[in-house]
């Protein structure tokens, strides 16, 4: 029989039973004293700072180095991190209300919370060595520096096990050969966290650091999302990279796909910070704007699409709470994370469409912010496992068994 995950989220006992009068109830949909005022706090900041760049802010390819640094004045990159380490020692919840709060000023603005505790910098802070650390932490947490992800190729895109780049030692050197694609902010960071190739199958992948400007590597130029953001193809031939910078070796894979569930809680949180943001502007402006002599919203066949809008935010936003207060400050379940994700990616995007719709001309401008919003959330449908891969994953928790995606192997051959 398939494994129950649904009584065990909401228990912190398992094996409770149905409740009887005099116990108390488990499961508690409120913020905490300290949650709500961190997420007050943080609002107030990015209201007073971040809100009046918004627009300028989506339209920039470039990545907010100028916000990276604010941000990290008020202690909200490195959120996880623990503060041995030069983090804030919070947990995965807060980090997410840190994405909330911001995104409701400035959309691309979440982006540099993503950067500074969600994305490679997290699976980098979970196993990097002391001196990795000491040479790499204090620019990322700063927000001088940024990281990029490079796991997908040419030939290796949901099937990212197929990645061809390779490492092989040569004396106190990796020598690394392949090329790696679409990589968020991997036309313009100083840091990439590489997978890699050091031998046949599965248990022949890990991870290495690779600095730009590492002989050998080469930085394609820019190519342009949707989205408009900018990604690079990243070249590496005969490029020898110091062992120092070997983060997991090869039999890696697992533990970096465990540390990737948290940068999918990120991207999970953007998706639904984003569409909550098109949600908030769509009712402002079916509130005044006015046809037939009546306010939008007096509209039956609109208070319609807001109902059905409210329901996908308000359903998406319990599981991704779920997965990230389960998580506390370790990493989230697959599980968890897989239903969060789907629901976020879609609830987000969904938001976001109807509300160009509810908007007319003014949301499907440039100058509103909410075409912008409806472009973000689409591209987190492909990316950190697409909704396709995210429903296989959930198809093998309901069935309980493995579905491989490869042909019998006798077919491939
Ligand atoms: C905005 C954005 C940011 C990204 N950031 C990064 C990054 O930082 N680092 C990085 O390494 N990569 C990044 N990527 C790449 C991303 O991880 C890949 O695009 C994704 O894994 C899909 O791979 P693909 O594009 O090659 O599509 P393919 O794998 O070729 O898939 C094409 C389509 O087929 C579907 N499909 C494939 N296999 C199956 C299957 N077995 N069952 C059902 N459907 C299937 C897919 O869902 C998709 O719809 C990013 C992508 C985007 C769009």
């Amino acid at each position: 029989m398939a494994p129950c995950h649904l009584g065990s989220c909401w228990s912190s006992d398992p094996g409770a039973g149905v409740l009887t009068s005099g116990d108390q109830p488990t499961v508690d949909f409120s913020f905490t004293e300290d949650q709500k005022l961190f997420a007050e706090s943080v609002r107030r900041w990015a209201d007073d700072k971040l809100a009046p760049g918004a627009l300028a802010r989506a339209h920039d390819p470039h990545f907010p180095f100028d916000v990276a640094k604010m941000a990290a004045e008020q202690g909200l990159l490195g959120i996880t991190i623990p503060e041995a380490d030069g983090g804030q020692g919070g947990t995965l919840m807060d980090a997410v209300i840190a994405i909330e709060q911001v995104a409701a000023a400035c959309p691309r603005s979440a982006d540099v919370i993503q950067a500074g505790n969600f994305g490679p910098i997290r699976t980098f802070a979970e196993y990097a060595t002391d001196d990795q650390k000491a040479r790499f932490l204090p620019d990322l947490l700063a927000g001088r520096n940024s990281i990029s992800l490079g796991m997908s190729e040419p030939d290796a895109g949901s099937a990212a096990t197929e990645l061809r780049t390779t490492a092989r030692l040569d004396d106190d050197h990796y020598v690394v050969d392949g090329s790696k694609v679409f990589g968020t902010h991997s036309a313009e960071a100083s840091l990439y966290l590489i997978y890699l190739r050091f031998g046949p199958g599965l248990d022949g992948i890990g991870s290495m650091l690779i600095e730009r400007g590492t002989p050998g590597f080469t930085v394609g130029s820019p190519s342009r999302f949707l989205n408009g953001e900018e990604w690079s193809t990243l070249y590496f031939e005969n490029c020898r990279v110091p062992q120092a910078n070997l983060l997991l070796g090869p039999g890696g894979f697992k533990k970096q796909i465990a540390a990737f569930n948290a940068e999918r809680i990120g991207n999970t949180a953007r998706s639904l910070a984003v569409g909550t943001y098109a949600f908030e502007r769509a009712k402002e402006h079916a509130t005044t704007r006015r046809q037939f002599g009546k306010a939008l919203c007096e509209f039956q066949g609109l208070q319609w699409k807001f109902a059905d809008m409210a329901l996908k935010l308000e359903g998406a936003r319990l599981l991704l709470y779920r997965a990230a207060i389960n998580a506390d400050r370790g990493l989230p379940t697959a599980y968890e994370t897989t239903l969060a994700k789907l629901a976020c990616n879609q609830a987000g995007f969904d938001v976001a469409n109807e509300a160009i719709q509810i908007m007319g001309g003014t949301g499907f401008s440039e100058e509103s912010l909410v075409e912008y919003c409806m472009r973000r959330c689409r591209g987190w449908m492909i990316a950190g496992g697409s909704i396709e891969m995210m429903k296989n994953r959930l198809a093998e928790e309901v069935f309980d068994r493995r579905f491989s995606q490869r042909p019998p192997r006798a077919a491939q051959a």
